[in-house]
């Protein structure tokens, strides 16, 4: 039977899986496909990234464009969480429609189906399949097709933490993948990205987050080799969804664009910021859009800033324009270590809402060196063991690449399916 699995340990830099940090996965990458050109999304963060991987599309062709958007419920536009458990609703109910184009999920749905493990936000879960045509299950809620919620006793009681991973992950190895034997099973640790929020890169805590989602890595792949060994025909996708960079700053942009005269005041919905992180997109109502080339010269200004985009350059960077977003930001990096020695440092755009940026610890979604830098590796599934690719790839490249092996059309993406052997390579004669 053929099946497919993804792992995604979520927030691990790709310059972090190391044999000394990480020896499974190490030792698991080894024995299948590097791609060591693999790069995020814009932005680079869980919500925005999970729509990708599932879609095979980037954030302005299926519709989630932050980790944090601003929606027009009816009193104007204001600044919402994606990862709130409500957030689905608000966006269908808002705009009319969750994700624009379909999920792995929905294209599985008659071909031995889906089912997803997240301990991640809500919203991070729910984008794996947002309109129910599998299983989704996360500590907030989880849901069979038709978004029925399963049975109390069938939901995954988990904590947010590293704990709570190796939990699920029991759960996933024995009831998912040893007894339901979906055709997609997909695995979602918090760590380390939870820990790299609260903790500095390099700390004591964090490395014992990463060696906690390597061990879950490998508990995964002992299971895989037992099916295997029983004639599965397996494809397993070791994946992180982005890294993180160092926050050295906190920039307060709502306070910067209202002392400009560039938005009414705090709370106000004729320019709205919603964070990202290490980036933010800057939402603006109808009646304020002749404010945008001021708005957009003031960031290019702004020491602290790095990219501004805006008009055609949110489509060229892979962005909605069809949105009240109107300009798209990220920070300036810098290449110095913290105190740990580990590279990137970067200021953080403050947060209206409940955010995770802390001077010291680790943050992303911008287009730094770093938080760009996922990993992906690939394992049976015809792929070529003990091998690495140079080739550009990206997180939508993992859809196509699981339809290839399951023989069903990948119509509609962005994403490519990744070459399984040096000979396959994109571009070699
Ligand atoms: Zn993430």
């Amino acid at each position: 039977m053929k099946r497919a699995v993804i792992v995604v340990c979520d927030g691990l830099r790709a310059d972090l899986l190391t044999p000394a940090l990480t020896p499974n996965l190490a030792r698991l990458a080894g024995g299948g496909r590097v791609f060591a050109a693999h790069t995020g999304v814009f932005p680079s963060t869980t919500r925005v990234t999970s729509a990708s991987i599932a879609t095979g599309c980037l954030p302005g062709r299926h519709g989630l464009e932050g980790n944090a958007v601003a929606l027009d419920e009816g009193n104007g536009l204001f600044p919402i969480s994606a990862g709130r458990p409500d957030f689905r609703n608000r966006m269908l109910k808002a705009r009319g429609a969750t994700l624009l184009v379909p999920t792995l999920a929905e294209r599985l749905a008659g071909h031995g189906g889906s089912v997803v493990f997240s301990n991640v936000s809500a919203g991070a879960a729910h984008f794996q399949d947002p309109d129910g045509h599998g299983f989704v299950y996360h500590r907030q809620g989880s849901y069979g097709p038709g978004r029925i919620a399963v049975a109390d006793g069938d939901r995954l009681d988990v904590t947010h933490d590293g704990d709570g991973d190796a939990a699920m992950t029991e759960r996933f190895c024995d009831g998912v993948l040893g007894r339901r034997r979906p055709a997609l099973a997909v695995l979602w640790l918090c760590e380390p990205d939870h820990t790299q929020h609260g903790h500095p890169l390099g700390s004591t805590e964090h490395r014992l987050a990463v060696a906690g989602a390597d061990a879950c890595a490998a508990r995964v792949a002992r299971t895989v080799t037992a099916l295997e060994r029983d004639g599965d025909d397996i494809i397993t996708v070791y994946c992180s969804d982005h890294g993180h960079e160092t926050v050295d700053a906190v920039i307060p942009l709502d306070d910067l664009l209202i002392e400009a005269g560039l938005k009414e005041g705090a709370g106000s919905s004729d320019v709205v910021v919603a964070s990202n992180g290490l980036s933010a997109g800057i939402y603006v109502s109808d009646a304020a859009r002749g404010r945008v080339p001021a708005i957009v010269a003031f960031l290019r200004a702004q020491d602290w800033a790095g990219e501004v985009f805006s008009g055609p350059g949110l489509a060229a960077a892979g962005l909605r324009a069809d949105t009240a977003l109107a300009v798209s930001v990220t920070t300036a990096k810098s290449a110095a270590a913290n105190a740990h020695g580990i590279p990137g440092l970067s200021p953080a755009i403050a947060d209206s809402l409940p955010g995770e940026s802390r001077v010291g610890c680790g943050q992303h979604g911008g287009l730094g060196p770093f938080e760009q830098s996922p990993f992906l590796f690939v394992v049976g599934g015809g792929f070529a063991a003990g091998t690495r690719s140079a080739v550009p790839t990206a997180p939508m490249d993992i859809a196509p690449t699981i339809l290839r092996h399951f023989g069903l059309p990948a119509d509609g993406m962005d994403g490519r399916p990744l070459p399984r052997h040096p000979e396959q390579e994109r571009g070699a004669p």
